[in-house]
């Protein structure tokens, strides 16, 4: 039967595909004694599971015959795996011996392998961890009764939608390789990094769908309107005729949008404006390129330190920010210190902080750190002797943090030149303003660094006291409030004034609703997701700085939001 849900609409575009559902299984089974009598039974019933999953795997293997060889390879890696005695038969000697029940007996044995993957040197083999973990999970859906998901031939037309209860970044980012066509989840708000992953790799995404996982299926045909924010399960064929036109027009106007790569970036009235990319992971710099992005303006390096044991050394991380720096052929590269912290933790930092998004996290995270943070300004000083390559320090509220982040570049430094090793020692040093207090105090930041980005997303959060991951909040947010207005306008006329170049990298500078609003506060410089970029360039192209500065002055006496509103839409037309 067809039903609608509605949800947060986080990155536009429509999306059809067959419902994946991800759950932790391993945390949902239950764990209990079974009595003597039964033990044979609860053996046959942990053999039928093993032996469905083999089946399973089979079926699979023959219906994507044709398709990539990683997808087969994968396969017979899983089939393998579950022919191991270690997953296969162990867990009988564990129902015999302790008569635990059949899921606790294979999720105890997964645990015990996965401790052993995790002492493995061989990072390839240590990695495979995450395939044991896969297959267990396969064998206890076919034990509570749910096949495994089988992407069969008719995913192949309509691809994947996963359905999560919440899903954080760094499993985000994995999509990349998964081909998941969109997502929802139960859980999160519009500029959780989540959802900022989502927008990057183009796929749609609903978020805050409260309940949606529950009443969702496996394979159940689901359209997600990204744009909209609706989700219909189990449409009507009218429907499904319906969306996959829409779907088709919205690639035409995509595809139209294309036209104005080549133009120059300016406006009717000749003001130049940069319109820079946020990127994720050095494989982004194509989606950048393609745009013709002036630069990258905020490079996420701490995407780089997730989803892995270990943490990339100096090398690997010089290797990734020269391999940007030399994709963009000399145009600005800025990347951004760790940001690690709150929503984007490293694989076993447990934050048990009671406020993560308030404690340690980004330069706070880095100056308690030093060597880990000395690593990267090495590595970032050694990436701008092959390009022009900036640093970009996250989270600043106080003017020390500043002063300790420049001692240490400064040891970095000495580090390099003792080792003889090519740096760049006039490499640029800008600063975050994402927190009420340094929009204040901007002078602070001003005279101790070599240019300033704005980063809305955590700025609304902290002006709004309103955690950005959380969906009950999620209708807080307020990029138009009128306190936000004033400290984005604030920070902009004081870089102004003091010829210090200031940036927007927030969110706000990839959504065309408000680029008109940012060109008459004085905003000369755009950093967005690339997937937004030439939408943006066409509301640089039609507006006029001339006519918009005066309105914006108008507008920013405004405090009630029907008037911001009525404002904006006056800009805007
Ligand atoms: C921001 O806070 O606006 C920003 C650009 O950084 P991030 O979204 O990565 O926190
Ligand atoms: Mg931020």
């Amino acid at each position: 039967m067809s039903f609608t849900l509605h949800g947060m609409a986080v990155s536009p575009g429509i999306a059809i595909g067959y419902a994946h559902l991800v759950s932790h299984a391993t945390l949902e089974v239950s764990h209990f004694v079974i009595p003597a009598r039964h033990i044979d039974a609860e053996i046959a019933r942990f053999d039928a599971a093993v032996e469905t999953v083999r089946v399973e795997l089979d079926t699979l293997r023959n219906t994507t015959a044709a398709a990539p060889a990683e997808i087969a390879a994968f396969v017979d890696l899983h089939a393998m795996i579950l022919a191991d005695p270690l997953l296969s038969s162990v867990p009988r000697d564990l129902i015999r011996s302790r008569r635990c029940n059949a899921e606790w007996a294979l999720v105890q044995q997964m645990e015990q392998l996965v401790e052993q993957f995790e002492g493995v040197e061989d990072t390839y083999l240590r990695e495979r961890k995450a395939d044991v973990v896969q297959v267990a999970e396969r064998v206890l859906r076919a034990l509570l009764g749910r096949p495994g998901h089988l992407p069969a031939r008719r995913a192949v037309e309509y691809g994947t939608v996963v359905v999560a209860h919440d899903l954080s970044p760094a499993d985000t980012i994995q999509f990349r390789q998964q081909h998941v066509s969109g997502f929802i989840t139960d859980l999160g708000g519009a500029t959780s990094h989540t959802a900022i992953v989502a927008r990057s790799l183009k796929i749609p995404a609903l978020v805050g769908m409260h309940h949606a996982r529950q009443i969702i299926n496996d394979d159940d045909l689901l359209i997600v309107d990204g744009t909209l924010g609706v989700l219909i399960v189990d449409p009507d064929q009218r429907v499904l005729d319906e969306y996959r036109l829409r779907k088709s027009e919205l690639e035409l106007e995509r595809n139209k949008l294309k036209r104005l790569v080549s133009a120059r970036s300016a406006t009717l009235d000749g003001v130049e404006v940069s319109l820079q990319a946020n990127i994720e992971l050095p494989e982004d710099v194509g989606q950048a390129r393609e745009v013709d992005a002036a630069g990258v303006g905020l490079y996420r390096t701490e995407f780089l330190f997730l989803n892995r044991e270990d943490l990339p050394d100096e090398e690997e991380q010089f290797e990734a920010y020269r391999s940007v720096a030399q994709a963009m052929g000399g145009r600005p590269v800025t990347s951004r210190t760790l940001d690690i912290g709150a929503d984007k933790a490293l694989l076993g930092d447990d934050d048990n902080s009671p406020n993560p998004a308030l404690g340690l996290r980004a330069i706070r995270y880095c100056l308690a750190e030093p060597d880990l943070f000395l690593t990267q300004l090495r590595a970032l000083l050694r990436a701008a002797h092959y390009g022009d390559v900036r640093m970009l320090i996250p989270m600043l509220a106080h003017a020390r943090e500043v002063d300790e982040a420049l001692n240490l570049l400064a040891r970095a430094k000495a580090q390099l030149h003792e080792r003889r090793v090519k740096f760049n020692a006039d490499m640029q040093v800008g600063g975050m303003i994402e927190i009420p207090a340094a929009a204040l105090a901007v002078g602070l930041f001003l005279r101790r660094l070599d240019f300033l980005s704005i980063g809305t997303n955590d700025l609304i959060q902290y002006t709004l006291a309103i955690d950005r991951t959380d969906d009950n909040v999620a209708h807080l947010y307020d990029p138009l409030h009128p306190g936000v207005l004033r400290l984005i306008a604030h920070t902009i006329d004081a870089g102004g004034r003091a010829g210090v170049p200031v940036a927007v990298c927030g969110e706000m500078a990839g959504n065309p609703a408000m680029t008109r609003l940012l060109l008459g506060m004085g905003l000369r410089q755009f950093s967005m997701p690339p997937g937004r970029l030439l939408e943006v360039k066409q509301g640089v192209l039609r507006s006029d700085c001339s006519r918009l500065r005066p309105a914006v002055v108008r507008m920013l006496r405004q405090d009630e939001p029907e008037k911001l509103l009525e404002h904006l839409d006056k800009l805007n037309a």
